[in-house]
């Protein structure tokens, strides 16, 4: 496995060095924003399995709250902008790599849509595909589970 991403000036750049936990499409406003586009991917990751190759003392990160109240560190290229990660403020809690971000894209497959609440309303979505959420989901190992099921390879 060699999987490697970066920001779009290029001077950040990761390599994933495990397997990645699950990856879902958050249509909230929140990501619309962040992505300044229709979604967020999120990639979820050990935080230990997210390896800078060259940038990571020129990383910014900005923190806002969730839904929830917690601490979510965002994490991004100070010249691009680029957003590469999403955290807390615990440094072993599972993060989210901004999927969009890695060099090879192609075998990203989620495994649920979530926040479809705030979804534009152009975005089509296969419900019989992919599990579906108006906002959070609430058991979020179950959706683990099944990503990895169907993600034997990856
Ligand atoms: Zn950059
Ligand atoms: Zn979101």
């Amino acid at each position: 496995m060699n999987k490697t991403g970066g920001c779009q000036c290029g001077i950040i750049k990761y390599e994933l060095t495990g397997a990645p936990i699950m990856l879902y499409i958050c249509h909230c406003k929140d990501c619309q924003k962040q992505s300044s586009s229709a979604f967020g991917m999120s990639l979820r990751m050990n935080p230990h399995d997210v390896a800078f190759i060259q940038g990571e003392d020129r990383l910014k990160s900005w923190d806002t709250r969730g839904e929830d109240g917690a601490i979510k560190r965002c994490v991004f290229c100070p010249d691009c902008g680029t957003r590469i990660i999403h955290g807390s403020d615990s440094p072993d809690e599972v993060v989210s790599i901004k999927a969009g971000s890695l060099d090879d894209t192609s075998w990203l497959d989620p495994v649920a849509h979530i926040w479809l609440q705030s979804a534009q309303p152009w975005v089509a979505i296969d419900r019989d595909q992919y599990r579906c959420f108006d906002r959070e989901p609430e058991d979020e190992n179950a959706l683990r589970k099944q990503w990895q099921s169907q993600n034997p390879m990856i």
